[in-house]
């Protein structure tokens, strides 16, 4: 199975090595280095100069290896600890889950897989199937359910996703759940409408479950660079999201994406999707991630 030591094969540690092997350097060249490394791992040129310019004002004129790994270590921590202040609180005990995303960025696949990686910690967990919209949304998970022996909630294609979110969140309060997890429809439209939808999904769980979904997680295609970016914007406006959950990380995905994101949407990264199985999950931890971007 895949884990963070596999993953994000990143030239960023062997770069530095590589660059201080007779010794100190001049800053500058060693930043012109480093900025160039930093967009060859798919950081962008705007997030690579500011980690830049900062790391300049740090350090000083000449450097060594270990200051600059420091340096650099701290500027990424300081990009994640960011993210997570702004979402205070401990997830791990959060019962009510919404999945939104664009179709396609492994919504579906990552709701079963999440709700497995409770159920294996002997939870007792069901899924909600409120994405209505296709004819496989609702069928695939039901299918996932069954090979995995946890119940799904579904509605018939075409039904109307508030009433399978209803009927979930009944099941949920009556037979007494640990947690829920609610897949939704991901249907490339305008941005208003994709809001109000998911607004309107989560004021239904709001009657059942006071504070309304104790996580709402933005679930993202990793594989596609810049365009990973641009779907995620897609759902800024919504105020809600607390997480987000890369997924087919073990595909083409480089570390910076990773820190792209976390930069752009200000919402801590809580899992990485690494396969089509469902024990392909990882917790996604800020520390082992950069040990792993800057540690050779
Ligand atoms: P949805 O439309 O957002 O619900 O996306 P699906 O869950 O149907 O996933 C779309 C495709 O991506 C399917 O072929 C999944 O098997 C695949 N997929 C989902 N997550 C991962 C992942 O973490 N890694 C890989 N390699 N494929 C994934």
């Amino acid at each position: 199975m895949l884990n963070l030591s596999t993953l994000f094969k990143n030239p960023l540690a062997k770069t530095i090595g590589a660059l201080f092997r007779h010794g100190s350097l001049s800053l500058d060249d060693c930043l012109q280095e480093i900025e160039e490394q930093l967009i060859l791992s798919d950081i962008s040129h705007k997030l690579a100069e500011r980690i830049t310019k900062s790391l300049r004002k740090e350090l000083p004129g000449r450097v060594e290896s270990e200051a600059v790994t420091t340096a650099l270590r701290k500027e990424l921590q300081h990009i994640f600890n960011v993210a997570s202040l702004q979402n205070p609180g401990d997830w791990t005990q959060s019962q009510v889950f919404l999945m939104v995303g664009i179709n396609g960025s492994g919504k579906t696949t990552n709701s079963a897989k999440l709700a497995y990686y409770f159920a294996q910690k002997n939870e007792k967990v069901l899924l909600g199937a409120a994405d209505t919209f296709r004819a496989a949304g609702s069928s695939q998970l039901s299918l996932w359910g069954e090979r995995l022996n946890i119940p799904v909630v579904t509605g018939e294609k075409g039904a109307d996703p508030g009433s399978v979110v209803f009927n979930t969140m009944n099941s949920f309060v009556s037979k007494q759940y640990d947690r829920v997890i609610i897949d939704t429809a991901g249907r490339v439209q305008t941005r208003e409408q994709l809001m109000r939808e998911l607004e309107k999904l989560v004021k239904i769980i709001t009657k059942f479950h006071e504070q309304g979904p104790d996580e709402v997680f933005l679930v993202v295609d990793g594989t596609m660079g810049q365009n990973t970016l641009d779907q995620a914007r897609k759902f800024k406006d919504f105020s809600g999201l607390t997480g987000l959950f890369l997924t087919k990380v073990d595909g083409t995905t480089k570390g910076g994406t990773v820190v792209n994101i976390v930069d752009e949407m200000q919402v801590p990264i809580r899992f990485l999707g690494v396969g089509e199985q469902a024990e392909d999950i990882i917790l996604f931890e800020p520390c082992a991630f950069i040990d792993r971007l800057i540690s050779e």
